[in-house]
């Protein structure tokens, strides 16, 4: 990568995808960016790189070369995936509506027929459509690393198979993977109904489908909170 000193300027970075969440910045919003390579990130990202990836950028995986910065633009919102921005109190949608609001924070609610880890890459997907495979239909992706939030709630996420979940966050449809929503903490998450779920610990819905997740963008191996389900770990 090369430094483009004095070039650079971060206000150029609206509208520009976060490289790891696939997902523009937004106006307003602040967003941290590395020095080294100028790319932009969702705060939430860098969070995550700092806890997971040792600082390093996802793109240029120099380490710690963060400045934060706040987008010109007169939105409030300070991250797509922010808990309490308005916007995502607005609009509930449902399965059936889903593609109208690509792109928007909405609050999501759906009924969970599988909740499915990866073996490669221990990413959680909550889906809300009934599909063979792991990446087909819309779904809540939770990246290992993440899962922490949860444990240390108490929460096990393969128990939300089975209930009808109601979510705060992004729509998106990435073109590589579909349509789903990043969710990073268990707080954006509520359950409607919890179902007849059977949190049955020795079953798992992980199947033939395995690997037709094999290379998600840029989930680095996290350490793996200890009571979760580790299959993929030896
Ligand atoms: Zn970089």
């Amino acid at each position: 990568m090369t430094l483009n000193w004095g070039v650079f300027h971060p206000e150029s970075l609206l509208g520009a995808n976060d490289p790891y969440q696939l997902s523009p910045l937004l106006p307003g919003e602040t967003i941290i960016y590395c020095e080294n390579c100028n790319l932009g990130f969702h705060a939430t990202t860098v969070e995550f790189l700092r806890a997971q990836n040792g600082g390093r950028c996802s793109a240029c995986n120099v380490p710690n070369r963060w400045r934060t910065y706040t987008l010109p633009g007169g939105s409030a919102v300070k991250t797509p995936e922010g808990v309490d921005t308005p916007a995502a109190a607005g609009t509930l949608v449902k399965l059936d509506r889903i593609w109208e609001h690509v792109g928007q924070f909405v609050t999501f609610e759906g009924y969970v027929h599988q909740v499915y880890q990866s073996r490669s890459s221990g990413t959680w997907f909550v889906k809300f459509e009934d599909t063979r495979s792991p990446l087909a239909g819309f779904r809540l992706v939770i990246y290992n690393g993440y899962t922490k939030a949860w444990t240390s709630e108490g929460l096990d996420i393969k128990t939300y198979e089975g209930a009808t979940l109601r979510v705060r966050g992004l729509i998106r449809n990435d073109p590589a993977w579909g349509i789903q929503m990043l969710i990073d903490r268990p707080e954006v998450i509520s359950i409607v109904d919890d179902g007849k779920r059977n949190p049955d610990p020795g079953s798992h819905s992980d199947n033939e489908d395995d690997d037709d997740d094999a290379g998600f963008p840029l989930d680095p191996d996290g350490d793996g909170p200890p009571s979760q389900r580790i299959i993929w770990k030896v």
